[in-house]
């Protein structure tokens, strides 16, 4: 059993690409989505886990939960074994490779993977998809149907 954490605030097509990917390679996947992440978010935390369960409907072997507390604690307290991790570009590794060397250091028992980005998904961000929703921007090809009307909904802007 594998845990993909995060944010996902809110869930894109990059996201959603990683967990699909993650769920075929393990018998189960459980996406965790952290609830007090340092940065505030737009969307709360049970908006998250349904945004995101909805993205995934189509996958048996896929839960999603919200966490709070060590991620670790999380993964252990699941039996899930291995933590999945995605990553853009080289300038995400530094920052990946502190996560993973301390949640070695917290949980030797736990590892982490990482699954590389699909390139067409790689300049994803949920920050910048914030920014061109608040800003009234397109948002077909960054997220489904249902985030961009969430984040229609949640930023009041038509597009
Ligand atoms: P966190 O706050 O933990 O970084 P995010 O919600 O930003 O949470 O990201 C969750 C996971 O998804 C991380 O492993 C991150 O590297 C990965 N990720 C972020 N953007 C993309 C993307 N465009 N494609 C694939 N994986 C991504």
């Amino acid at each position: 059993m594998a845990l993909y954490p995060g944010s996902f605030d809110p869930v894109h097509l990059g996201h959603l690409d990683v967990a699909r990917r993650a769920a075929a390679l393990f018998d189960h996947l459980i996406v965790g989505v952290y609830a007090r992440p340092a940065k505030p978010t737009l969307f709360s935390v049970e908006e998250r886990v349904e945004l995101f369960q909805a993205g995934m409907s189509d996958h048996a072997n896929v839960t999603v939960q919200p966490y709070s507390g060590l991620t670790v604690d999380f993964a252990r307290a699941s039996g899930a074994v291995v933590l999945v991790r995605g990553l853009r570009a080289v300038s995400d590794l530094d920052h990946e490779y502190q996560l993973y060397a301390l949640n070695r250091h917290l949980a030797p028992s736990v590892d982490t993977i990482v699954i590389l980005t699909a390139p067409n998904y790689a300049h994803l961000s949920a920050t910048l998809i914030k920014e061109i929703a608040a800003q009234g921007g397109p948002l077909q090809g960054l997220v489904p149907d249902h985030v961009a009307r969430a984040l229609r909904a949640k930023l009041g802007r038509a597009g």
